[in-house]
Parts: structure tokens; C-alpha cells; sequence
């Protein structure tokens, strides 16, 4: 499909870095068009409780913050539309987005692609997905009332949902391959006062087992090499992320592991090209500090479009 309108913005990623930046680019009255792969909100829609971003003394829902920020984004009249972001053609001053639902022509690209939960990659975990293995405590959590469960990381999110696990789960053993957590302290001491819950320090998952669902994880301690099977019906594995970046094909620089490098102003290393949230490398990935990116790419893309004029 053929779109001949010329986009001062194309966003591509509907997560807080993109529904941020739309909000602050339609208030800045650009042409701006968002283009979302699933539904609007990202990772943010997996997270039950929220209690870390300003302006809710109790916390609130992920959904609660998307569902709001959407609405604000749409009030002011961003056209957000469902489609796959396949390739960049970055060669011309003017930039095209090939996607699935045809090309964008652009001025200016935000990209707010997110990042994805990483997978473990050991034996069964592909095959069990779904199956009592999952990578969303928000989603699945309901299903393990009552029964035994691991939880493998030692990260926010890891231990963030190990608590939440524990209303329903009767026994959680986090899985971490070091003898400190990363998590922030707060996390931390709701975990290890949790009577429901206990670590394994040092230990890694090596294999899980069950032929048509979880019948247990086989872990082993990193400084012994001792195995133990925990007989478990769920495994979360909250190991971290990996960044959405694919379709940028080297068009733009990253580091290693593909998180795109930019500079303060969310400027990529091609003039017109920003990136913002948890695609980009940066130190503190948080819904707080993904928002602040959004805004920031935003005004820097008006500020480089107000550049080609002179
Ligand atoms: P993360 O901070 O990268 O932590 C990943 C954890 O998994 C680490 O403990 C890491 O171990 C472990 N790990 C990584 N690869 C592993 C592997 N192959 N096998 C076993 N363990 C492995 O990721 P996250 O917890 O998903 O958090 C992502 C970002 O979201 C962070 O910036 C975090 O602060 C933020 N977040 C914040 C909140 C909150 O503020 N409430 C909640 C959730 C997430 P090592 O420690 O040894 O590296």
C-alpha cells in the first residue's frame, strides 16, 4: 500500500516512550502517526501494580497508566495504527518506514520499540511455554493457586513478582546465580520477610522437566555443581529483556546486544532519527524514565524539523 502523506514523526512503539512522545508531538501540533505491532502499552500492560511512578500514592495497574495515556494521546488527536515496522530507509533526507501496512514517508522517526522478555534457552522451556512455563506473573499468576512454583532472576521484576506470586502460589524458590539480588532494597525486603518464599542463591535453571506440562526444575548450585529437581508446577522466567530493535538492520547504531545508542537529546547517530525507552541503551529502565525519553525525542524531532526550514 502506497501512503503519499509526508509524516512530520512516525513513532514507531506504543509503550509509554511512544505514547509519551505522540502526546508531546501532537501538543507541538506535528503530523505524527504511531505505529503499534500489538495493542498500546507495551511491557507496561503486564505489570498488576505499579506503585513507583508519580502521582499514585497507592499505585495503580499497568493498564490503568496505558488505558490513560492512550486516551490523552488520542484526545489530542494522534492517529495510532496496528502495524509491523519491517525495515528503515534512512538513505534520503526524507525517511520511509516499511511496515506492514504499507510505507511512511517521513521527516522525523522516533523509534520506542521496547524490549522483550529473554528466554533462558534451556531444555523444554520452548516446549512448556504455556504450559507452566511463562515469562508474565500479571497474566498467569491465577492459574498456580495453591501450587509450588520457581521463579528464576534476581532483578526487579523478578523479585517485584515473586511477591505477587505468593497470593496464590503455597511455596515460591527464586532461582538467582548470584549471592546478592539486584532488585532495589525495598523489593528486597519484602521478599526475604515473605514466609512463602525462599532463595537459592548461586544456582542456575539447567533443565525443565514434564511431558505435558511442569513437573519440576532441575537447578544446580554454580559453586558446587550439585543438582537438585524442585517439584515445581510453574517456572516465571524473569531474566530480563532484549531490545525490539530487528527491523533497524544496522540502519542506526547500537550496542551488542542491540540497544540503539543515542545521545541526551534521544538523537541517534542519523540526523532526524531518535530513539526513546527501553530500546535504547540508558541505566534506568523504568516506565518514569521511558515517558521522560518520549517527551525528550519529541521535542528534539520538532526541534530538527524547524532545522530543515532555515
Ligand atoms: P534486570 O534488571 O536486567 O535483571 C535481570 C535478572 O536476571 C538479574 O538478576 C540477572 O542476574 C538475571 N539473569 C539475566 N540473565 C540470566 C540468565 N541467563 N540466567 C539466570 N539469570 C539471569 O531485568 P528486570 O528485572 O526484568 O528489570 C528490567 C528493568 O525494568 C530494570 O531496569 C528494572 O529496574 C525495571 N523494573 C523496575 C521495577 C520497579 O521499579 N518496581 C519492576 C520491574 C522492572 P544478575 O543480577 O547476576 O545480572
Amino acid at each position: 500500500m502506497k501512503n503519499l502523506d509526508l509524516y512530520d514523526v512516525v513513532i514507531i512503539g506504543g509503550g509509554p516512550a511512544g505514547l509519551s512522545a505522540g502526546i508531546y508531538a501532537m501538543r507541538s501540533r506535528l503530523k505524527t502517526v504511531l505505529l503499534e505491532k500489538y495493542l498500546p502499552g507495551g511491557q507496561m500492560v503486564l505489570i498488576d501494580h505499579i506503585e513507583n511512578y508519580p502521582g499514585f500514592p497507592g499505585g495503580t495497574s499497568g493498564l490503568e497508566i496505558t488505558s490513560r495515556m492512550e486516551e490523552q494521546a488520542r484526545l489530542l488527536g494522534l492517529e495510532i495504527i496496528s502495524s509491523e515496522v519491517q525495515l528503515l530507509d534512512l538513505s534520503r533526507r526524507d525517511k520511509v518506514v516499511h511496515s506492514s501496512t504499507g510505507d511512511y514517508h517521513t521527516k522525523t522517526i522516533i523509534i520506542a520499540s521496547g524490549a522483550t522478555p529473554r528466554r533462558l534457552g534451556i531444555p523444554n522451556e520452548d516446549r512448556l511455554t504455556g504450559k507452566g512455563v511463562s515469562y508474565c506473573a500479571t497474566c498467569d499468576g491465577i492459574f498456580f493457586k495453591g501450587k509450588e512454583i520457581a521463579v528464576v532472576g534476581g532483578g526487579d521484576s523478578a523479585v517485584q513478582d515473586a511477591v505477587f506470586l505468593s497470593r496464590f502460589a503455597s511455596k515460591i524458590a527464586i532461582i538467582h546465580r548470584r549471592d546478592t539480588l539486584r532488585a532495589c532494597k525495598i523489593l528486597q525486603e519484602r521478599v526475604l520477610k515473605n514466609p512463602k518464599i525462599t532463595v537459592k542463591w548461586n544456582t542456575i535453571a539447567v533443565e525443565i522437566l514434564g511431558k505435558e506440562k511442569v513437573e519440576g526444575l532441575v537447578i544446580e548450585n554454580v559453586a558446587t555443581g550439585k543438582r537438585e529437581t524442585l517439584p515445581v508446577e510453574g517456572v516465571f522466567v524473569l531474566v530480563g529483556t532484549d531490545p525490539n530493535t530487528e527491523f533497524v538492520h544496522g540502519t542506526v547504531v547500537t550496542d551488542e546486544q542491540g540497544y540503539i545508542l543515542t545521545n541526551e537529546e534521544m538523537q541517534t547517530n542519523v540526523p532526524g532519527v531518535f530513539a526513546a525507552g527501553d530500546c535504547r541503551r540508558k541505566s534506568l529502565r523504568q516506565l518514569i524514565t521511558a515517558a521522560a525519553d518520549g517527551a525528550i525525542a519529541a521535542v528534539s524531532a520538532e526541534k530538527y524539523i524547524e532545522s530543515l526550514k532555515q
